[in-house]
């Protein structure tokens, strides 16, 4: 790492250190926001720094403290890594590191690959993304890794497989789960780990409510990952993926896979992802507020069979889960709209202001069908399994005024 402002000794909250930390404006002539770093190689200060700089990307030698050790090549890490990732680190509460990628599932892919190997078990709670799920079925249990889901909220089940598990090397949990909002306990997941026999990794996919509502890190996971697609990156307009840890050294074995397979966030990405940072908690608080007053209003419309949304749980280990780890119910709700498909495509087609795309997080509002989009490549039992219904939709709320949102919904909804 070269060049590189240090705000350590002086210890400020997320929301101040999100701005200050890892950027020092006279490496950038000045600038008062980073400049971004293109090239793709770098200048040596001298053979003998080269020669340091790769005994230290290889793992043959460690880096002093306080050392500043020569940039090498920009597959390896770039200063707008350096600068994102360092800001990243405040914002997941318990995290001392992190590594950006090109996207949230080139985040998991490597997270999976760095640390497991063919003949042992990843245990999931189900359903996945849909990403998740055909990266372990189609790639990875062909290669002979072993896949074995649980459902969400579960949490005697998940206790039940790990015990049942050989090999065990990863637990992943996504919470909540996609498109119902079931939760699984992340506490729960990592008591499960540390009593096991093969102290298997935790790892919890926190795209829906991170890194503002919660925190799993601090709930004791050993890594968060993230599609910063979402909520981080927030405006719809790049994909990327991150990874928290409160190992530096788990993370450092993630930037060596990293670098190998060639999927560091570039430096435009990290210049823009940087850029969103500073307001992902004001953007992620409205929208969860905006959610909340929209889901209030339209409970008990008739033409809706189910809400779904953490505010409206009423199954008592569902509420327990969600009082424990998160601190507001976030932006994203779905509806079940009495009349199946048709019902959904229709309002689908209804609605004006928000767009019938998927994705999720960014300041405009989404609607989909997961069904027949995200999730058509689950069979029927699966989906009935899952709980997403031909009649469900899925709303990401954005940043609009939550009475327009609430008027185009309920017009939709009239109509249908
Ligand atoms: C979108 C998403 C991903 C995949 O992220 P990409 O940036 O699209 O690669 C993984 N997990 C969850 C929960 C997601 O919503």
């Amino acid at each position: 790492m070269k060049k590189r402002a240090t705000t350590s000794t002086y210890i400020v909250r997320p929301p101040t250190a999100v701005l200050t930390r890892g950027f020092d404006p006279s490496l950038s002539v000045g600038s008062a926001r980073p400049a971004v770093f293109r090239s793709s190689t770098y200048v040596f200060s001298s053979p003998e720094s080269a020669e340091r700089a790769f005994a230290i990307a290889l793992g043959k030698r460690h880096p002093a403290e306080g050392e500043s050790v020569d940039l090498i090549y920009s597959r390896l890490s770039h200063p707008n890594a350096e600068i994102v990732e360092d800001r990243l680190v405040p914002l997941e509460p318990g995290a001392q590191a992190a590594a950006v990628f090109n996207s949230g599932m080139a985040a998991i892919s490597t997270v999976i690959l760095a640390l497991c190997r063919p003949g042992q078990t990843i245990l999931y709670t189900e359903p996945l993304y849909g990403g998740t799920h055909h990266l372990l079925h189609q790639l990875l249990v062909p290669l002979g890794f072993k896949a074995v889901g649980v459902p969400a909220g579960d949490a005697p089940a998940l206790a039940a497989a790990a015990q049942a598990c050989e090999g065990l090397r990863l637990i992943f949990v996504e919470t909540p789960a996609n498109p119902t909002l079931r939760m699984s306990d992340i506490a729960g997941a990592v008591a499960v780990a540390r009593a096991h026999r093969n102290h298997p990794v935790v790892v919890v996919d926190n795209t829906f409510l991170g890194p503002v509502f919660q925190h799993p890190i601090a709930l004791g996971a050993d890594l968060a990952v993230y599609s910063a697609t979402k909520y981080l990156a927030g405006f719809s307009d790049m994909l990327g993926g991150v990874v928290l840890g409160p190992d530096p050294e788990l993370i450092s074995e993630l930037r060596g896979t990293r670098a190998i397979l060639g999927n560091i966030l570039q430096p435009d990405e990290c210049w823009l992802l940087d850029s969103r940072l500073a307001t992902v908690t004001l953007r992620m608080n409205r929208q969860s507020k905006n959610a909340e007053r929209i889901v209030n209003a339209l409970k008990g419309h008739p033409k809706l069979r189910r809400l779904h949304y953490p505010s409206l749980f009423e199954d008592a280990e569902q509420k327990r889960i969600r009082d424990a780890q998160c601190s507001y119910p976030g932006g994203v709700f779905s509806l079940e709209i009495a009349g199946g498909k048709t019902a959904a495509f229709e309002f689908l087609r209804r609605i004006r202001i928000a767009r019938n795309a998927v994705s999720l997080g960014g300041m405009e509002s989404l609607a989909c069908h997961p069904a027949t989009t995200t999730h058509s490549e689950m069979s029927p039992e699966q989906l009935a399994h899952a709980g997403v219904t031909d009649e469900l939709v899925r709303i990401s709320v954005g940043v609009e005024d939550w009475r327009d949102l609430l008027r185009d919904f309920k017009e939709a909804l009239d109509a249908v």
